[in-house]
């Protein structure tokens, strides 16, 4: 059951709901879901060892509760030696619905933030044999920074633009925004076939080549040309 009324009773405190700020308003960005593409950079697909040609866009959730914001801190998480940072657009929904057409698809979206999609590889890589869920290398806690979110009203639609990523300085992703396999439009018209999207979604659109491993104490700089930057640092 979904409530909506301020005036119920929980028996618990129920958890502060996840959102983003929004620049340029004083006003927050109220989080829905988070949903992720994977392998949409030809050269990430390659570096993968997959074949980077155009299959249909596949998706993985994080969960909502799980955003760092731009300047905090990503805990290290547990069980893990190879967390990954891979930069990525993110797309904020400010309406939804199912089958969405292409055509249609930019008209229900609000705006668009720099991401980190935080990646525990070595679980990763242990389900993918296996055969198993994706959720303990993709849906841990604070796996998802992501910095204040840019209307569209004001910078437009990104569909090209050097996206980068830099570890103390030096950088480790670059690619350009034009170089996806699958544009936001198509990403939003085939994820809203499978689920009902509604206003709140967060889209992590997927990562160019150069993804690697962090260490604590590792200052990440992701840049998205005409989106903004993202600063977080490993603890
Ligand atoms: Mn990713």
């Amino acid at each position: 059951m979904n409530v909506s009324t301020a005036d119920i009773h929980y028996v618990l405190a129920p958890q502060p709901r996840p959102a983003l700020p929004v620049k340029g308003s004083p006003k927050f960005f109220p989080v829905h879901r988070i949903y992720c593409v994977g392998r949409n950079y030809a050269e990430h697909a390659k570096e993968m060892g997959h074949d980077p040609s155009r299959e249909p866009p596949f998706f993985f959730q994080k969960n909502a509760d799980s955003l760092v914001m731009d300047g905090e801190t990503f805990p290290y998480p547990p069980r893990s030696k190879d967390v990954h940072h891979e930069i990525e657009l993110v797309v904020a929904l400010g309406s939804g619905g199912r089958d969405i057409a292409v055509k249609d698809a930019l008209a229900h979206v609000y705006g668009y933030a720099v991401g980190l999609d935080m990646t525990r590889r070595d679980l990763q890589g242990e389900a993918k044999k296996l055969g198993r869920p994706w959720e303990v290398g993709k849906a841990f806690e604070a796996a998802a920074p992501c910095a204040a979110i840019g209307r569209a009203g004001d910078i437009g639609h990104p569909a090209k633009g050097a996206i980068s990523l830099a570890v103390n300085g030096a950088t480790r992703q670059q690619g350009d925004l034009a170089e996806m396999i699958w544009s936001v439009p198509e990403i939003i018209a085939q994820l809203s076939g499978l689920f009902e999207l509604r206003a709140g979604d967060l889209i992590y659109t997927g990562t160019p080549a150069g993804v690697g491993p962090v260490q604590r104490g590792d200052k990440l700089h992701g840049v998205i040309a005409g989106v903004g930057e993202l600063k977080v640092t490993v603890g």
